[in-house]
């Protein structure tokens, strides 16, 4: 799938549209989900121009990668759920029911997140 820069997420890399950032650096932006699925839900974008985790994992390089999951894991701390436990989440085509075609990293938290996946006919 090719990279479509009026994604959600490549307009607030461009500062076009507001969001609540909580971190940033050369290679990643977080910021929180303006739909919270729970007490803690953060989204963790890398800064290039990203499709997908294999378009990532494919083209991207060591210091973004790596800069990612840094991320991800400050992040927990620094909103305060590293001890209690979190959930690090990425939505990928069609079947995960991925909308914004940016990869992203969700981080669900600040409560007991249940079941990691919904039963298919539960
Ligand atoms: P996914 O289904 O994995 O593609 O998730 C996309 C996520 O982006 C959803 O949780 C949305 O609530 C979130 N989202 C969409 N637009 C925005 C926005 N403008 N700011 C923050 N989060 C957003």
């Amino acid at each position: 799938m090719a990279y479509d820069d009026a994604n959600v997420f490549a307009r607030i890399l461009r500062g076009e549209i507001p969001a609540k950032k909580l971190y940033e650096d050369a290679h990643v932006l977080a910021f929180n989900d303006i739909r919270p699925q729970t007490p803690v839900h953060i989204l963790v974008i890398p800064k290039g121009r990203y499709v997908s985790l294999d378009d990532f994992a494919e083209r991207a390089t060591d210091a973004e990668t790596a800069a990612v999951l840094r991320a991800l894991a400050r992040l927990a701390r620094e909103a305060g759920v590293a001890a209690s436990g979190y959930r690090v989440l990425a939505n990928n085509g069609r079947d995960a029911n991925q909308e914004v075609p940016h990869l992203h990293f969700h981080l669900f938290g600040g409560k007991n997140l249940g079941r990691m996946i919904k039963p298919v006919d539960g």
